[in-house]
């Protein structure tokens, strides 16, 4: 049974990533309130939020630090343009990106993909104004997802996506993904990851005077299923990159602000010296802003501002957003920041973490369960299952069991906000494991299946 406004939201809303036919038979939940982790819908069902409404949301919503920042704001400045002017709230937050990453440089944007059409141009540009035009391809890696604008595309290897628009793009390279689970049946985890690094040294020793910039998602490759690699690929990247001049930028718009354990996740590949590595640009988005208000950042080094520090305008990086560095949006992201520095929100996760992979033990157990990952706050299950509609059938069946679950394909995943309490995650957990029961029981019909076998969930 819809809703008033679930109905009113089908006719008149277009959805995003949805085969609005499916919505038909699955009329969109129409959510009236969030506290904490919970949403809350019109029907009065409480809905765990475990993907952090894809990905953005940290502290949970409603978190009052962000609530009473962006309330603070809004009595001062709500919005001014930033070509010309400046504020408080965006300059402190550049200054504390820039310590906190040491890429002293922030650009700013409203969404993930315009983070990554930033960086791709500004990477580009930087080498044409420094003599070298000719550096203008991007490398991405197999699985990689960088955003769904035509530049963002581009460097995106999602075959639904690439089918449907390559005509558009003018697609980059693609290489193999350090993704542990594509190792070929008796290669170990190591010899995979040497065989991709291998493979871009091969690629750049060729090509690298057409190369700009190689862009990745470090560690966990999101919309691949939570593929996740080795912090010693990421290391072969950054060293493989200065050796042919090629920005490395890392796309951290997913993992970003403490999702794997550390703040970033570039930060747990090291150099030879020992020392995280550093990329020549970092895309921030989704919990920027602990999943608030849109924004996002493209950050970089000085060499790279450097290359565009001249007379010309035309050496100026062209590029702008009516939103660019909202004032409210900055001051919600400056409350993450301090949220992260006033209180040990990394060492909370890692409890919090080891008390969900415990009580998870059921799930990684279960026999029609093939692999299983875990990183900081990200878990993921790959479930044996030939049904095209799994992940859609899955996604129902949780959200009436109360839980927002969205596999990807055959891969389960949380990513939770960092606020579970034990309660909560039992409460997860059992759902997951009924929801996987009820969907694996069910034989698909073949017929009917054929519309939400199109959805993404
Ligand atoms: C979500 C995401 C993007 C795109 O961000 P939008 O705000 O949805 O445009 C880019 N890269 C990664 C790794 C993401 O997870």
């Amino acid at each position: 049974m819809a809703s008033d406004l679930a109905e009113r939201s089908r006719r008149a809303v277009w959805h995003p990533c949805t085969q609005m036919k499916g919505h038909e038979a699955h009329p969109p939940r129409a959510i009236v309130r969030g506290e904490g982790p919970w949403l809350i819908d019109d029907q009065g069902h409480r809905i765990l939020d475990a993907v952090s409404s894809w990905w953005v949301n940290l502290f949970g919503h409603g978190f009052a630090p962000i609530v009473d920042a962006i309330t603070d704001q809004l009595k001062q400045l709500d919005h001014t343009m930033l070509a010309g002017l400046t504020h408080a709230p965006v300059v402190e937050l550049s200054e504390r990106l820039g310590a906190l990453t040491g890429l002293g440089h922030a650009f700013y944007a409203s969404d993930g993909a315009s983070a990554t059409e930033i960086a791709l141009k500004m990477s580009a540009h930087s080498w044409r104004n420094r003599g070298l035009p000719g550096k203008h391809r991007f490398i991405g890696l197999q699985g990689g997802y960088h955003g769904e604008t035509a530049g963002a595309l581009s460097v995106t290897d999602i075959p639904l996506f690439r089918e449907a628009y390559a005509p558009l793009l003018r697609l980059s390279a693609t290489l193999p993904s350090p993704d542990l689970r594509h190792a070929a049946a008796g290669v170990s985890a190591d010899e995979h990851t040497a065989a991709c690094m291998k493979a871009l040294a091969d690629y750049l020793a060729e090509h690298h005077a057409s190369v700009a910039a190689l862009i990745l998602e470090p560690l966990v490759q999101g919309a691949a299923g939570m593929g996740m690699y080795s912090p010693a690929y990421l290391s072969a990247a950054r060293a493989l990159c200065d050796q042919h001049q090629v920005h490395l930028i890392c796309d951290e718009i997913a993992v970003g602000f403490g999702r794997t354990g550390t703040m970033f996740a570039h930060q747990q590949a090291l150099d030879a010296e020992g020392r995280a590595i550093r990329p020549d640009f970092i895309c921030l988005s989704k919990g920027l802003t602990g999943g608030v208000l849109p924004l996002s950042a493209v950050l970089t080094t000085d060499e790279v501002y450097a290359a565009f520090w001249d007379d010309l305008t035309a050496h100026g990086f062209l590029h702008s957003h009516s939103y660019t560095g909202n004032p409210l949006a900055c001051r919600a992201a400056l409350a993450v920041l301090d949220t992260f520095a006033n209180e040990d929100v990394l060492a909370r996760n890692r409890v919090m973490a080891a008390s969900l992979s415990a009580l998870a033990e059921p799930i990684t157990r279960h026999p029609r369960v093939t692999a299983h990952r875990h990183i900081g706050m990200i878990w993921a299950w790959d479930i044996d299952t030939n049904d095209a509609t799994f992940a859609a059938r899955f996604h129902q069946l949780a959200l009436d069991a109360g839980v927002l679950l969205r596999p990807i394909g055959n891969s389960l995943y949380f990513m939770p906000p960092y606020v579970l309490a034990e309660t909560d995650m039992r409460h997860l957990v059992d759902c997951t494991l009924r929801t996987l029961d009820q969907v694996l029981a069910q034989t698909p019909a073949a017929a009917s299946s054929a519309a939400t076998a199109e959805r993404l969930a």
